[in-house]
């Protein structure tokens, strides 16, 4: 995915949970990103704030949020039915901006001219980049309203290297019994070539085929 389109999906949910690091617990709170460019996402906050230090001095952030959806009603097991849509996590670095460089992007952009005129209203406020960053989209339709199966899960890098796994995978220890197959309710697990493999785009890591298989074929990346 391109920074743009991370940015739309981003910016479609609006209020997103911002965690850093104090000492050595996270700590959340809402806020969102207010524009791209090609050196990365930007939000801002106060000086004054224990969030500015917590960037200032770990210069670390896990984002994540989820667009809008309803628990609409409950199965004939009691269980919530979810609208479809997504949630969207991020991890990355962090680094604050200064003002003569907001001063000069609002010159050609909108978001970064509205930032300009709050900080000028508000003159403890300044100005974050993430600046490289891992994350993923988990697209779900549990109900299989739109599509075949649950989940699309995309992952995206951005300013860095991309070496985030996750995920199951079937080894060689695999006798082709078919249990995970019929255990999966995502419909990750394909049957292939006489073989069977699990299509990580649309796994859940729910663990069922973990669960399931007698014959420890199943390994767990992460
Ligand atoms: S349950 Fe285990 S052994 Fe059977 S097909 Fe799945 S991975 Fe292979
Ligand atoms: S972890 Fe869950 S979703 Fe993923 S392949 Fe196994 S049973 Fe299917």
């Amino acid at each position: 995915m391109k920074i743009n389109e991370i940015y739309t999906q981003l910016d479609n949910i609006g209020c997103l949970t911002f965690t850093t690091i104090k000492d050595t617990y996270p700590i959340s709170r809402i806020a969102h990103f207010f524009t791209f460019d090609e050196l990365g996402l930007y939000f801002r906050t106060m000086t004054v704030k224990p969030f500015y230090s917590q960037l200032i001095e770990s210069k670390k952030i896990a984002i994540c949020g989820m667009s809008a959806s309803t628990k609409v009603s409950k199965n004939d097991n009691a269980m919530p039915i979810f609208d479809s849509g997504y949630t969207i996590r991020l991890t990355g670095d962090t680094e604050e901006v200064s003002f003569e460089y907001v001063k000069e992007k609002a010159l050609t952009d909108a978001g970064f001219a509205l930032a300009l005129k709050d900080i000028e209203k508000y003159p403890a406020m300044t100005t974050f980049r993430i600046s490289a960053f891992t994350g993923e989209i988990y697209d779900y339709d549990f109900e299989c309203e739109h599509r075949e199966h649950k989940l699309i899960r995309e992952l995206f890098t951005f300013g860095k290297t991309n070496d985030y796994k996750y995920g199951i995978s079937i080894n060689d220890n695999c006798i082709q019994c078919g249990r995970c197959y019929k255990k999966c309710s995502f419909k990750a697990i394909q049957f292939n070539s006489g073989k069977y493999c699990i299509d990580s785009s649309k796994c859940d890591a729910c663990g069922d085929c973990f669960i399931a298989c007698k014959s420890n074929a199943i390994t767990i990346i992460n």
